[in-house]
């Protein structure tokens, strides 16, 4: 049986800048063994700990699609210790991945449904993956309408701004791009809050539409009154929460909230879960 703790050894093969302030970076790991790869196993909206020897271990969404074999991606905002390290770290360098961990969305319940996917700043690294995963052409059928709700605070915070570009040019997803606020003259989208542009564009709730909110704090605090405004049933929004955790694999109880584990129970959420547990979020 495989060590739960034990990391894969990884190699950084590429690094992309993504925002204007260097401020977040994405890295794509190849596995030092492919069978490893191979194991690495995951859905969209499960993460890992990416384990730096020295400096820690550190949760992070797994942001590259279950379709995308090879290698894993991670887009880490830098805010402390290890993520600084990270930050400063070059292709070819080697450290470990532990996982995937965490129950990630539940996709047999989304089958054939239509998706609202709300997103702000970096939460938005598994929803990348969940979006790329859906459009696979192997894939789209198995879902319904597919709107987009993504905000930054301003277009050089936007992630994957070439995957964005290209979603917008589809006709089997609606793309909401909006920013806080920006003097660009040339920007074509939206101007405004998430939770503003979801009352906006939001398709009609029903039984068959599903909204899954990925944000900060202060994003989930209004967007969620929007989604009651409009009629979205608790049981069909669903989140992901990002509590401070330790082990990823339910043993240590750091991130117990309520009677809920977030790393093992989670940390995807609906909000008819989250309404019986404190909100520590
Ligand atoms: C399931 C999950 C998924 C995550 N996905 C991502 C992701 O895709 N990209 C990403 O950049 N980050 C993500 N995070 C947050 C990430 O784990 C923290 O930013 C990271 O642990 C900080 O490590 P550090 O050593 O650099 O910071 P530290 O030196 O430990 O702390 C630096 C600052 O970050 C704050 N902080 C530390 N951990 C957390 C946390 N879990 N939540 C909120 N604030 C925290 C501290 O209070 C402090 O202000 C995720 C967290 C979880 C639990």
């Amino acid at each position: 049986m495989q060590n739960p703790y034990a990391p894969y050894p990884v190699t950084i093969d590429e690094i992309i800048v993504e925002t204007e302030d260097k401020s977040l970076k994405t890295f794509k790991f190849v596995f030092r063994d492919p069978l490893d790869g191979e194991r690495f196993s995951h859905i969209a909206g499960q993460f890992a700990e990416l384990s730096i020897p020295g400096q820690g271990e550190i949760p992070i969404g797994i942001a590259s699609s279950p379709t995308e074999k090879g290698f894993v991606k991670f887009t880490v905002f830098k805010s402390g210790k290890v993520t600084s390290h990270l930050h400063a770290m070059e292709k070819g360098d080697t450290m470990g991945i532990r996982g995937p961990l965490g129950n990630g969305f539940p996709w047999e319940r989304l089958h054939g449904k239509n998706l609202l996917i709300v997103g702000g700043g970096f939460a938005f690294t598994t929803l990348r993956a969940s979006i790329k995963m859906m459009l696979e052409p192997e894939n789209r059928g198995n879902y319904g309408r597919i709107d987009v709700v993504y905000g930054a605070r301003s277009p050089g915070m936007l992630l994957y701004k070439e995957e964005l570009a290209e979603w917008e040019r589809r006709d089997d997803i609606n793309m909401h791009i909006t920013v806080d606020g920006t003097d660009d003259p040339d920007w074509k989208y939206h101007t405004g809050f998430v939770p503003t542009v979801t009352e906006e564009t939001a398709p009609p709730a029903d039984d068959d539409t599903f909204a899954i909110v990925c944000g900060p704090p202060v994003m989930i605090k209004f967007t969620q009154p929007v989604l009651d405004k409009l009629g979205y049933r608790h049981e069909n929004i669903i989140m992901s929460l990002e509590n401070r955790m330790k082990c990823g694999i339910g043993m240590c109880g750091h991130c117990n909230t309520g009677s809920k584990l977030v790393c093992w129970d989670g940390p995807v959420f609906t909000l008819a879960e989250l309404n019986g547990i404190p909100r520590e979020y």
